[in-house]
């Protein structure tokens, strides 16, 4: 069987970090799926393509040329698209906003399957996303569904923006977040929700280190 650990869950829940600390302590492969559909919403946005013309979109995510290079300097995945490097844009709300409106398009998630599927590979694939567990990988050995209340992301993101000298509103960094559920969780192409048999983690009141330990005690079973 595939060595795959699926790590599935909101914005916000820790998924990232988690999943490079997966990663790391199994020295394993990585899918940042999301940096896939960010890419796609960039991509679309610099060749004048609007989010409203599915067909066009979707060819442009089974043909865009697009790779994934890893910094020796800082050890972060940039993406590099058509030759450019992607790595400043794609972390943005704006690309994340355009991300989530390729990501309704059922042909543009059929057209990025099998570039995900692409990404297993030796020793193993420890994968983030919002259906990693239920649509891209169904038959991985482990799926991880990780969640946190809405307030208590809303509260990291707003001292992650801190931490970058941004003065963020907390009301509407909720309201931005809970929108942003409503929409992921009621749509009607890859709504997200636990994979069956996932291990679901609510990290809310959790430590990185406590959430790690569960999860990479759960993917050794
Ligand atoms: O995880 P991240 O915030 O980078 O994802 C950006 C957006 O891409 C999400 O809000 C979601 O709409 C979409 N996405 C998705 N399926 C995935 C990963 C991301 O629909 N596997």
């Amino acid at each position: 069987i595939k060595k795959i650990i699926t790590i599935d869950g909101p914005s916000g829940s820790g998924k990232g970090t988690i999943t490079q600390l997966v990663a790391q302590k199994l020295n394993w492969h990585i899918l940042d799926s999301g940096a896939l559909y960010r890419v796609l919403g960039l991509a679309a946005q610099r060749h004048g393509i609007a989010f409203s013309e599915v067909a066009t979109v979707a060819e442009l995510a089974r043909n865009m040329d697009l790779q994934f290079r890893i910094n020796d300097e800082n050890g972060e995945v940039e993406p590099i698209l058509e030759g450019e490097n992607l790595a400043p844009f794609v972390r943005t709300d704006e690309a994340g906003q355009a991300a989530s409106q390729v990501a309704v398009i059922a042909e543009v998630r059929e057209a990025l399957l099998a570039r995900q599927r692409d990404f297993y590979q030796s020793p193993g694939l420890v994968a983030d996303g919002r259906d990693m567990g239920t649509i891209v990988f169904p038959d991985a050995p482990a799926k991880i569904f990780l969640t946190a209340s809405a307030e208590c992301r809303a509260e990291r993101r707003f001292n992650q923006l801190k931490n970058k000298g941004v003065n963020a509103n907390m009301r509407a960094l909720l309201d931005s977040i809970k929108a942003r559920d409503e929409r992921d969780q009621t749509r009607s192409v890859a709504p997200l929700v636990p994979a069956e048999g996932a291990f679901v983690v609510d990290s809310s009141n959790l430590t990185i280190s406590e959430v790690l330990t569960q999860v990479l005690e759960f993917a050794s079973k």
